[in-house]
């Protein structure tokens, strides 16, 4: 088990507010992380190659996929935990969290709570065991913020539905089994699960990102795409379908940022104690412990916030507009207290050597996706106002 101490930066002692099971699922992906993440990530980050398939099976011996979720499989593991085993895989790189969120929270959840029991017996535990990967396919090109305007068509056709379209930024798409794709029908928006190498389907890897490097995102393109008709979720019907899966995984992301947040701090942390300029460590000078204090406060504040919302998920009493402030406030200062640990290693903060840059420039992208920071502004002012502001 990995020795490294949660202390200094657990300053308010929140360790003891997680139960025993919780600090040892905590410990065991904390240890994956070391042993088969930290070695290589520097080096997948900057090739923009990602062994996914590779690490969705190792994710999925240790229950990780679809680790919220009950029978097919999955682990049945609280939401505590879940959030636990998010912080730490973020700690090594926004892109394994995203692999893990969306295969589980988002394709697997989908399934799981829409999708008929075939659906769920074909594809739920060849995804717990990542044999079989997911991707979730809401966003288009020319509509993120405001998914109710998609283009994607689901027309019937006999028995058949014919889906015609496409998906943008879809994360894990070159490398899924089956897709989770969104279209406009006759009855509002439908969700189906495709399988990827069905005819009309073809999923283009996006290259030349600055961000979330170690994580396959792709431009899925339907072209006519003929399916049986029990490709349609039957459970999923209208807008409301998508949305509440998105609630899942941003309950992860609020808990995963706070993993690349610590990771900086701590290698912050470290640096200033060992790096000298006019005669004494940099962790000596007060404006840096300033900022490291400020920067430890906001973790423990975020901590706080994800472990209040984990408890009240567990407890089914989650309301969207909850996961709006976590989501909002904790990408938002764990990208604030990665882009302060850069300015104290100076120089080598913008080093690959480093991990600090790597999970700035992530967090840009956790940022934007699963609803932007903008968006969930618009939400918890309407919750505050009455008011709907969006358009
Ligand atoms: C690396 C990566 C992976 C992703 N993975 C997935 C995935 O797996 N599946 C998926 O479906 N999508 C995915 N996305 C897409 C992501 O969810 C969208 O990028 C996001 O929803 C924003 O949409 P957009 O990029 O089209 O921006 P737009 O919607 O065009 O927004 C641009 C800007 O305008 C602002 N804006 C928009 N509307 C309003 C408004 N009403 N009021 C005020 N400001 C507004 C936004 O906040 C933003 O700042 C991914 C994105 C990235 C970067």
């Amino acid at each position: 088990m990995s020795q490294r101490p949660t202390a200094p930066l657990d300053l308010l002692d929140l360790d003891s507010a997680l139960s025993e099971e919780e600090r040892q699922i905590r410990a065991v992906v904390r240890q994956l992380v070391d042993d088969r993440v930290r070695p290589h990530v520097a080096g997948w980050y900057e090739n923009g190659e990602v062994p996914a398939r590779e690490l969705a099976r190792e994710f999925g011996k240790l229950g990780l996929l679809g680790m919220h979720l009950t029978g097919y499989g999955c682990a049945g593991a609280s939401a505590v935990a879940y959030g636990l085993a998010c912080l730490e895989l973020e700690a090594g790189d926004s892109g394994l969290r995203s692999l893990v969120s969306v295969q589980g929270s988002l394709a697997m959840y989908a399934i799981w709570r829409y999708g008929s029991e075939e659906q769920k017996q074909r594809w739920l535990p060849s995804m717990a065991t990542g044999e079989a990967i997911g991707c979730f396919g809401l966003t288009e090109p020319d509509h993120g913020s405001d998914p109710a305007s998609m283009a994607t068509r689901a027309c019937r056709d006999g028995d058949d539905w014919v889906l015609t379209g496409g998906k943008m930024w879809i994360t894990n798409a070159p490398v899924a089994d089956v897709g989770v794709i969104w279209a406009r029908t006759d009855d509002g928006v439908r969700g189906f699960a495709v399988p990827m190498d069905s005819p009309g389907v073809s999923a283009r890897e996006i290259r030349h990102k600055m961000s979330l490097r170690a994580s396959v995102t792709g431009e899925i393109v339907l072209d006519d795409v003929r399916l049986p008709a029990d490709a349609l979720l039957p459970d999923a019907v209208g807008l409301k379908a998508p949305l509440s899966c998105l609630t899942e995984a941003r309950h992860g992301i609020v808990w995963g940022a706070l993993g690349a947040a610590r990771d900086c701090l701590e290698t912050a942390l470290a640096y200033a104690g060992t790096r000298t300029q006019f005669g004494r460590p940099l962790a000596g000078f007060q404006l840096t412990q300033a900022k490291l204090a400020d920067m430890a406060v906001e973790l423990q504040k975020g901590y706080l916030l994800a472990l209040h919302l984990g408890r009240l998920t567990d407890a089914g009493r989650l309301r969207p507009e909850q996961v709006s402030v976590g989501k909002l406030n904790n990408v938002r200062e764990a990208l604030a207290i990665a882009r302060q640990c850069r300015t104290i290693l100076g120089a080598n903060g913008i080093s690959g050597e480093y991990p600090v840059m790597r999970h700035a420039n992530n967090l840009e992208s956790v940022l934007t996706y699963e609803g932007t920071s903008e968006i969930h502004q618009l939400v918890i002012g309407q919750k505050l106002t009455g008011i709907n502001a969006f358009a």
